[in-house]
């Protein structure tokens, strides 16, 4: 189904990017795999797409580096030709108390969310004109629709993803190009390890499946977003979230 398109997924090595990366691949896309500090994570997620048959390659890049992200998509787009999905999927958080925030922390964790999607689109969307088509999805949150206490950096940022979003689908749209944010909600990996019993109760608690959710049923809607099968979807925020923002 995405047979002969090039995609790229940043923060692909690892957690919700490596889910993303592995099943864009099973459904027959080549995979850019994009890191920043985990090279051996992005190597080994290269070598589970090959193994099952599928093709991929890594490429470090900070995403929130607006030069170096120029640099990694003209490296790509000259050697193989065109890139026909792009997934902002590298995040970071830096949670604090408003009040006890730190400038480190609020820009840093802007750089890499919001200003990363940004990067990458801002080099990408000439050549997406150019191919007139192409799909852009966006890793949002749900935290960046409800807001969450502890986490004004975080949701100011994924909150902007969401604007960023559907201006680009706005100005992309006549040419064939879609763009969309997939909003996660609850999701085990390294990024949510860190939560207590209590705050992860508290969580489910608000969740009308009861339960978290896995970094394959985010990559599954990545994965329609990114398909022919979505073709006349754009501009749209889908929460992958067992029901937590409704
Ligand atoms: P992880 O912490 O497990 O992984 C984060 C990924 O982002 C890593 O692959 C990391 O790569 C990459 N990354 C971080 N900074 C950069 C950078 N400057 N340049 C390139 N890559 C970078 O997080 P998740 O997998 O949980 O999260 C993935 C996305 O999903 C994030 O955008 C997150 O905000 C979002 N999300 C997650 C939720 C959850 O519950 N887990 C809920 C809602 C949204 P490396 O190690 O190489 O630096």
């Amino acid at each position: 189904m995405l047979n002969g398109k090039v995609a790229l997924v940043t923060g692909g090595g690892r957690g919700i990017g490596r889910e993303i990366a592995l099943t864009l691949a099973e459904k027959g896309a080549f995979v850019v795999v994009n890191y920043r500090g985990s090279e051996e994570k992005a190597k080994e997620t290269v070598e589970a797409i090959r193994h099952a048959g599928g093709t991929a390659v890594s490429y470090g890049c900070n995403v929130a580096d607006f030069t170096d992200c120029g640099e990694m998509i003209k490296n790509l787009i000259e050697e193989y030709g065109h890139i026909d999905i792009l997934v902002n999927n590298a995040g970071i958080t830096k949670d604090s108390l408003l009040m006890q925030m730190s400038e480190e922390a609020f820009d840093s964790v802007v750089d890499v969310n919001l200003k990363g999607c940004f990067n990458t689109m801002r080099h990408l969307s000439r050549q997406l004109l150019k191919q007139k088509g192409g799909k852009i999805i966006n890793i949002s949150s749900v935290s960046g629709i409800l807001g969450n206490p502890g986490q004004a950096n975080y949701c100011a940022s994924k909150a902007g993803i969401i604007g960023l979003t559907k201006s680009a689908a706005r100005e992309l749209g006549s040419r064939g190009i879609t763009v969309n944010a997939v909003a996660p909600g609850l999701i085990e990996t390294e990024m949510t390890k860190g939560l207590s019993e209590n705050a992860r109760k508290t969580l489910e608690e608000k969740i009308l499946l009861k339960r978290s959710g896995t970094a394959r049923e985010v990559a599954e809607a990545v994965a329609f977003l990114a398909s022919d099968a979505a073709g006349y979807i754009t501009g749209q925020v889908i929460a992958v979230d067992g029901g937590m923002a409704v």
